[in-house]
């Protein structure tokens, strides 16, 4: 998972918004970050790893400013953290940083749009997505001298997979989707700014009002002009025999931040929602309802008010452990859960605790925590999630495990329950998730039901 935003303006610096949005979207990308930015006559780049307010503390040079700018947020993925991988990524011509480019979402054609531009003697700096997407466009538009809208539409046609991207040159923006709108992307306008992001908290934090998503396949063009919509001609044509949009059903199981409107719908609602259904078809009954903050906090809250049975804070979760902590002790580096959680031993002594969460990926996490949960002095630990079985891993965007690292592809439900050490586990059906989130036909749920809306024809060898 990453943030990506955009950020036109017909007068002011942009800097100081888009570094605030990119904030608001820390939870999306903690790894590295980076932002372009053009003051009309050059486009310049600052890109580091680590937290936004890291990377950017301070304005990295005086110079550093300007009406237009695309920002990112990169997800933590094993071996990637080089600053050659960061995005925004940046194409310069003989007269200068020409284009620049963000991007969330993975490819599944990587390798083979890679070598097409290897053999024309196009040459890359890493192994990200984003900066595929810029050089195949850059390629069309800069050597082959299509107009930038058709070498962008040339990019959607051969480019497999999920992108949810912001495009800038020196004095234009442009917001792109992919034919299956898989990652989110809203754009609002507001004090004479527009601003395109992954979640609608950036939009909020930038004071614009939120316009809308970007539809399948459209392509958003902002300038000193204004806002154009370019609609895809036949987005349908490119998404084959699938007739609906596929959105991650993950972003609002997991990803997205209760506050965002994803996909139309505030995450929180739909939560709730998750919640709700757990407690219709649950036949245990509880004495507490606890939620494994702060993912599941809306699902708990949802099963709460629907079986009547009192809501806990009962994990009270330190939000410092970042990925990059280590325990100056080896018990306590190898016991992450206990830095990451401390149960209030009142809320758990002698209850029937039902505990909320999200998903289950490895199990381990959640076996550590009912274990957590019973020694704090719970009488029953029943693990209630708010999600279907995660059985299949994710080609679109999303960092999970191999299939066979996955609980739920190896396992049943009673032997999940057994490894556990729960006293009961109820998962969501696929079709309770799709009453759920309601036009359950858009949304893709390939991690749980192994239907994957765009084939996968390589290995999961890249790094979006
Ligand atoms: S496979 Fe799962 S995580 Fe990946 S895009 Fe589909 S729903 Fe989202």
């Amino acid at each position: 998972m990453c943030g990506v935003m955009g950020m036109f303006s017909s007068a002011a610096d942009v800097l100081p918004d888009v570094i605030n949005g990119l904030f608001q979207m820390q939870h999306r990308g903690q790894d590295a970050c980076g932002i372009a930015i053009s003051d009309g006559k050059r486009i310049r780049l600052h890109r580091g790893l680590g937290y936004v307010r890291e990377v950017f503390r301070d304005r990295p040079t005086p110079e550093f400013a300007g009406h237009v700018a695309c920002g990112h947020v990169r997800y933590p993925t094993q071996g990637s953290n080089r600053v050659d991988n960061a995005q925004p990524h940046m194409v310069t011509t003989l007269s200068g940083p020409a284009m620049a480019l963000g991007s969330n979402g993975d490819l599944t054609n990587y390798w083979e749009i890679r070598r097409f531009l290897e053999a024309d003697g196009v040459d890359f700096a890493g192994t990200n997505d984003g900066e595929l997407i810029l050089k195949y466009i850059a390629f069309h538009h800069i050597r082959r001298h299509l107009p930038i809208l058709e070498a962008i539409r040339k990019m959607q046609a051969d480019v497999k997979g999920a992108y949810s991207a912001c495009l800038m040159t020196r004095d234009r923006l442009y917001a792109i989707r992919d034919p299956f709108a898989i990652r989110p992307l809203s754009f609002g306008s507001g004090g004479g700014h527009w601003v395109v992001a992954s979640e609608t908290n950036a939009l909020d934090i930038c004071r614009v009002d939120l316009v809308g998503d970007l539809e399948p396949g459209e392509v958003v063009e902002f300038s000193r002009h204004g806002m154009r919509r370019h609609p895809h001609p036949d987005a349908q044509a490119l998404r084959g025999a699938r007739t609906t949009p596929a959105h991650c059903v993950f972003e609002h199981v997991y990803f997205s931040r209760p506050d965002s409107i994803t996909f139309g719908e505030r995450s929180y609602d739909v939560r709730k929602r998750f919640g709700r259904w757990l407690a219709e078809h649950d036949t245990v009954k509880g004495d507490v309802v606890v939620p494994v903050p702060d993912s599941s906090n809306a699902v708990a809250l949802g099963y709460a008010h629907a079986s009547g049975i009192p809501f806990e804070f009962g994990l009270v979760r330190n939000h410092y452990v970042g990925r990059t902590f280590i325990s100056p002790d080896q018990p306590g580096r190898d016991d992450g859960v206990k830095h990451k959680f401390n149960p209030l031993r009142s809320v758990f002594k002698g209850k029937r605790v039902i505990l909320v969460d999200d998903s289950i990926v490895r199990g381990t996490t959640s076996r550590k925590l009912v274990r957590m949960v019973r020694a704090a002095g719970a009488s029953e630990v029943h693990l209630r999630i708010g999600s279907p079985i995660t059985q299949y891993s994710c080609y679109y965007g999303v960092d999970t495990p191999d299939r066979e690292q996955l609980i739920g592809s190896r396992l049943s439900v009673d032997m999940i329950c057994q490894h556990l050490t729960a006293d009961s586990v109820l998962y969501m059906t696929i079709e309770g998730l799709r009453e759920c989130v309601g036009d359950g036909a858009s949304f893709c749920m390939a991690c749980f039901d192994g239907d994957y809306p765009i084939p996968i024809t390589e290995a999961k060898a890249w790094e979006g």
